[in-house]
């Protein structure tokens, strides 16, 4: 089978069409398409400071290489990388050293911040407050995933607002944005549909504009496009992660796949088309965490409510009272 752009052996098929393709010129593809999306949803300026949220995962390595080569055509923008360890002994070690592999390779600015220096306690010592205090109340504990995403996504807005960042690009690929969509429908949580947007303006004097340059290609595209292009990521499993449904819809997703192949940007079609209509449903007065200032819809954040139901909030030094 020859590539149908340039005439060489084909090492692929692209997924959308069908079309043989050779390494060189699917790596084009996806780079298209990823401008594509920039173009498409208006998330890049030619001066903006990008902060990519980068776990030394699959998705985040290939978003800084790809970023990092658009970033080359607009010497008045400037990529830096953001890392938040979470404080997951035996995973996160691993994943650090990819990350810093990788930030070496390219020469980007690298900025690493912690559960531990934020919050005052690591996400393992979290999770084993939170055990201790539902054996003692006979309930289960939240999954490790409610407190590690919650205080993740605040610690990243703290870290691009500290660095000034203009932009926060996080790496979610198609799959991760249509299981997202399935996992809010299956907790009934409306809201957060409106919330899943492919670039979140600025709505808040706080917050730092989202962006999501990847949700347009899909797992396997990210991972061979990384397998193409020699780029080293970290392939473990989160310990935690099987306490998620995630890995359930994922299995789910991919199975109605085989059926109707385009399921995935179907959903994401709906959600695109959904999530407007929501949003200005929901369009309520935005408040400030009485806490820490963060935004949030009632008198307290999510990330300081979980930890103030654990008693473990004053070590916490996020403070956005002063950016606003
Ligand atoms: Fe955090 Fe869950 Fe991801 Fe592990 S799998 S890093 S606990 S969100
Ligand atoms: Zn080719
Ligand atoms: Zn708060």
């Amino acid at each position: 089978m020859k590539c149908y752009r340039c005439g060489k052996p084909a090492d692929t098929i692209l997924s959308d069409s069908n079309l043989p393709v050779c390494k060189l010129c699917f790596s084009n593809y996806i780079e298209r398409k990823v401008i594509k999306t920039i173009r498409h949803y208006k998330m890049l300026k030619y001066n903006d400071t990008i902060g990519i949220a980068y776990s030394g995962g699959k998705d985040s390595v290939v978003l800084l290489h790809i970023l990092y080569k658009i970033e080359q055509s607009f010497p008045q923008s400037k990529v830096i990388v953001i890392t938040i360890d979470e404080g997951i002994r035996g995973y996160r070690e691993e994943a650090l050293k990819v990350v810093r592999k990788n930030v070496d390779l390219l020469d980007v600015e690298w900025h690493l911040f912690s559960f531990k220096e934020l919050y005052g306690h690591t996400l393992d010592e979290i999770l084993s407050k939170a055990a201790e205090l539902a054996m003692k109340n006979n309930k289960k504990r939240l999954s490790a995933c409610t407190y590690c995403g919650i205080l993740r996504r605040k610690a990243l807005d703290y870290a691009a607002k500290e660095l000034g960042v203009t932009k926060l690009a996080a790496g979610h690929n198609l799959d991760d944005e249509t299981q997202t969509l399935l996992i809010n429908l299956l907790k009934g949580d409306v809201d957060r549909i409106g919330r899943l947007m492919p670039i979140h303006d600025q709505t808040t004097r706080v917050l730092v504009p989202r962006i999501k340059p990847l949700r347009k290609v899909s797992e396997r595209e990210v991972v061979l496009y990384a397998y193409y292009n020699g780029l080293e990521y970290q392939s473990r499993t989160c310990p935690y992660a099987a306490e998620s449904i995630r890995s359930d819809v994922r299995l789910f997703l991919n199975e109605i796949e085989k059926k109707i192949p385009s399921v995935k940007h179907n959903l994401l079609h709906a959600l695109d088309t959904l999530s407007p209509l929501l949003r200005k449903q929901q369009e309520k007065e935005l408040k400030y965490c009485k806490h820490c200032g963060y935004p949030t819809s009632q008198d307290l954040c999510k990330s300081c409510i979980l930890l103030s139901k654990l008693n473990l909030l004053d070590k916490q030094r996020i403070n956005f009272f002063q950016k606003i």
